[in-house]
C-alpha cells in the first residue's frame, strides 16, 4: 500500500469537476483516505511548490494556485503514486494520453486540473503539508 497527495486545482473547482475527478478516482481504485477544501494562501502555494522556486512560471503557478478553492486528497492503493500519476496524464495537455483527467478536461499546461506526487519522498512532505495523521483515514 502507497499513500499519495492529489490536488483539483482552482482551475477544476471552479469549472465544476470535483465529481468527474473522484469518479475517475474511484474507477480506478484509488482509494480516497483523507479530503478537504481549501484556499491557499500565496505563501502557502509558495511552501508546496518550492521544488520550482527558480521556475520561469513559478509566479504565475502561485498565482493560480491560490486564485481560488482547491480539494486536497491523500489517494491510497498498490503503488498509488505512479497509477495516480498515469491517471492524471502529462503536465501539458496536448501531450496527455486518451482516458486521463488532463487529457479529458485540462486547457492549458498551467491549468491543468490536477496535481500529484511525484515520488515517495514528495508524497510524504506533501501529505503533511495538509493533513495531520488524524485525518487520515485507518
Ligand atoms: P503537478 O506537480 O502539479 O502534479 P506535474 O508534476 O505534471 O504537475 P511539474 O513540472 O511538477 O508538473 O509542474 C508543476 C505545475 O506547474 C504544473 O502542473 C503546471 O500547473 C505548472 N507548469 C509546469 N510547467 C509549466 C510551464 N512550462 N508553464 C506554465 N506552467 C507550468
Ligand atoms: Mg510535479
Amino acid at each position: 500500500m502507497e499513500r499519495t497527495l492529489s490536488i483539483i486545482k482552482p482551475d477544476g473547482v471552479k469549472r465544476g469537476l470535483i465529481g468527474e475527478v473522484v469518479r475517475m478516482l474511484e474507477q480506478n481504485n484509488l482509494d480516497i483516505v483523507a479530503m478537504k477544501m481549501l484556499h491557499m494562501t500565496k505563501k502557502q502555494a509558495e511552501g508546496f511548490y518550492a521544488v520550482h522556486r527558480e521556475r520561469p512560471f513559478f509566479e504565475s503557478l502561485t498565482d493560480f494556485m491560490s486564485s481560488g478553492p482547491a480539494i486536497v486528497m491523500v489517494l491510497e492503493g498498490d503503488n498509488a503514486i505512479t497509477r495516480y500519476r498515469d491517471l492524471m496524464g502529462a503536465t501539458d495537455c496536448r501531450e496527455a494520453a486518451e482516458g486521463t483527467i488532463r487529457k479529458a478536461f485540462a486547457t492549458d499546461i498551467e491549468q491543468n486540473v490536477v496535481h500529484g506526487s511525484d515520488a515517495p519522498e514528495t508524497a510524504s512532505f506533501e501529505i503533511a503539508y495538509f493533513f495531520n495523521r488524524f485525518e487520515i483515514i485507518r
